[in-house]
């Protein structure tokens, strides 16, 4: 898909070059996503580019399809596991056919490894790609395993979780009010028996993608809209010069306080999800400029946070007495890149330290330029009427769907993330593998309670609560059926947000039973939900609402692995295999991805007077003229 772009050509041309050098930079760090995600996929990615330009056999085979079907996939995982499901996939065509290949690439420069022969570069390759027993997850979380021996992902070497957990904790025994976010930006490894943080930094590792970065972020400060903005962007590029973490914090707070400026951005290794033990973040950045005016439905919300907090349902103890700062925007998005390119969220809610969220607040966003692309896609697929209950529930989606999503990610983002407080002396980590489906759940969970408040018509946010009943059948219709089609047959629920999404349902569900609050039912043979009690499932969000909170805020692991494992995982089977086939049948895309627009800067002379905007739509040219231009890191 493609996104558009509306209202650049209403910027100015300083605000216009910010853009350009903060998309040049969003892009510079993308071999380091692939890295992350596993330690061969740069050697795997440039040995399957380096035969698309140079395979002088039949390329128009069916096989030869096949292989570009490979590559195209693994672009778009950043890898060669699944972006979402994160198990390792495989392409279609046979180890021979691959060898073959290779060897008919004559002029092909292959990143072969000190010493090493073609023919063992091709054993070595061919294994990493054919071999299932080889890296078959990059994030494996199943209960009893060691998780990060058993995990592909690139963030630990040569330990086992017990080490990295007594190496984490011990670092904190001295612990202030204002923790650095220990480890987020390193990879530990073990070195002649001991373990060692390779930090990510200028000198570091990854150093020679983040030097680009940094050149990058030298032009924007040029042209920065504002002082405040201005300082943000030099103690970005201080953090990215030593990889100090107390200068990331340092950027954080002058960050979530810069909320004059139109344009922002977000680039750094920012999220956990990639690390099983949620300690390590995957690089990542968003390009944007403020939607003056859908945010003014942002900045009710904003202004209301601190009655939201008061009214929610959760025990006086986890609420936030003063709720700091929750700035709340739209936005629409002028680049993706790293862990947010070509799939990419629709809200983003920053800072993630705790401490500094409850001191200097937070920035929340809602990306409607992205969610508009997916409604437009939504509306004539089929999807909805294959397994919407009835009529009236189209009908309902068609005329509020789009509202109610983005008011959901609003509340979720602004309010939902930003609510609650931990009791004292609760680590943030104490959930450990839980912390991300139960942080995502709370946040949802307040969402979903609050749609339905008389409070939202009374502020204008929405015209009646039939935009809230449109949410609460999407969401149902989601968690305990249509998500299903994104899973593989025999497979449990692994990501974050699904395994939030089917513990809302689920438990929901269950909880609702005695009074038929949600009612399965069968129709021509095919399963179908229904809420038949809005109010009563308001009230249920908002007991699962407390409970969340009160887990996180006592910091339960117990309590919350127990929610996770029961309600979040395990799927239905026989249910599983009819969602998979009646979708199978609408023959449509399980996932979505996003080509990025391109600039290019108009001169006179030396002088930029310009910035010029196209939107290609060949993603392989794209990607191709990505590894030519902003490749950094080796591949072998
Ligand atoms: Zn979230």
């Amino acid at each position: 898909m493609r996104y558009q772009i509306p209202g650049f050509e209403n910027l100015s041309l300083d605000q216009k070059k910010l853009i350009y050098y903060l998309s040049q930079a969003a892009l510079a760090g993308r071999d380091i996503i692939f890295d992350q995600n596993y330690k061969y996929n740069l050697a795997v990615r440039k040995t399957l580019e380096e035969i698309s330009k140079n395979y002088k056999g039949n390329r128009l085979s069916p096989d030869f399809q096949k292989f570009m079907v490979y590559l195209k996939r693994v672009w778009f995982s950043n890898g060669i596991h699944h972006h979402y499901s994160t198990d390792k996939f495989f392409p279609e065509i046979s180890k021979e056919y691959f060898v073959e290949l290779v060897k008919n690439s004559k002029e092909a420069e292959f990143p072969l490894q000190e010493g090493e022969t073609p023919d063992m570069f091709i054993e070595r390759i061919s294994t990493v790609i054919f071999d299932p027993s080889i890296a078959p997850k990059r994030i494996n979380q199943d209960a009893g395993v060691d998780m990060i021996v058993s995990s592909a992902c690139n963030y630990y070497d040569g330990v086992t979780e017990e080490e990295v957990e007594a190496f984490y904790n011990k670092m904190k025994e001295n612990e202030d009010e204002t923790p650095v976010s220990y480890g987020l930006n390193s990879k530990l490894v073990k070195e002649n028996g001991k373990l060692t943080e390779k930090i990510y930094s200028a000198n570091g590792l990854y150093g020679d993608a983040i030097k680009q970065i940094i050149l990058w972020l030298e032009k924007a400060v040029t042209v920065a809209e504002n002082k405040k903005q201005q300082d943000g962007l030099k103690k970005l590029i201080e953090y990215y010069k030593t990889g100090d973490l107390d200068i990331w914090d340092e950027y954080n707070i002058l960050w979530v306080q810069d909320l004059d400026s139109d344009i922002d951005v977000v680039n750094g290794f920012i999220e956990v999800y990639g690390d099983p033990l949620g300690i390590k973040a995957s690089w990542e950045s968003v390009v944007n400029f403020k939607d003056k005016e859908a945010t003014k439905r942002t900045g009710i919300i904003s202004e209301n946070a601190q009655w939201f907090e008061d009214n929610s349902p959760v025990d006086e103890r986890f609420k936030k007495k003063k709720v700091k700062g929750v700035s709340a925007k739209v936005i629409t998005v002028t680049q993706l890149g790293g862990d947010c390119y070509p799939s990419t969220p629709i809200g983003i809610n920053l800072p993630n330290a705790d401490w500094i969220r409850k001191e200097h607040g937070s920035k929340s966003v809602t990306i409607e330029n992205i969610t508009y692309a997916y409604h437009q896609v939504a509306l004539g697929d089929g999807f909805l009427e294959e397994f919407a209950a009835s009529q009236e529930e189209i009908d309902l989606a068609k005329k509020y769907g789009y509202m109610a999503s983005n008011l959901h990610t609003d509340m979720h983002e602004c309010v939902g993330h930003g609510s609650g407080q931990l009791l004292p002396g609760v680590s943030s980590e104490a959930l450990k593998n839980y912390h991300s489906p139960l942080e995502e759940a709370r946040a949802d969970l307040f969402a979903l309670y609050y749609m339905m408040d008389p409070k939202m018509v009374e502020s204008g946010l929405m015209p009646n609560h039939d935009v809230a009943k449109a949410e609460y059948n999407a969401y149902i219709r989601n968690g305990l059926m249509t998500q299903l089609t994104r899973i593989d047959i025999g497979k449990n629920i692994e990501q974050a947000h699904m395994r939030n999404h089917q513990l809302i349902a689920k438990w929901c569900f269950k909880k609702g039973k005695p009074d038929n609050v949600i009612e399965k039912f069968i129709k021509d043979g095919k399963t179908y939900c229904k809420i038949n009690n809005y109010q009563k499932l308001r009230d249920l969000f908002g007991e699962l609402l407390a409970e969340v909170q009160r887990i996180k805020s006592e910091g339960d692991y117990e309590t919350g692995k127990q929610l996770i494992e029961t309600y979040a995982v395990k799927v239905d089977p026989e249910l599983h295999k009819e969602v998979k086939e009646r979708y199978a049948k609408l023959n449509l895309a399980p996932y979505g991805g996003f080509i990025n627009p391109v600039f290019t800067p108009v001169y006179e002379g030396d002088k930029i007077i310009d910035i010029k905007i196209e939107y290609p739509d060949d993603y392989a040219g794209q990607m191709m003229d990505y590894s030519k231009n902003f490749s950094f890191l080796p591949a072998n």
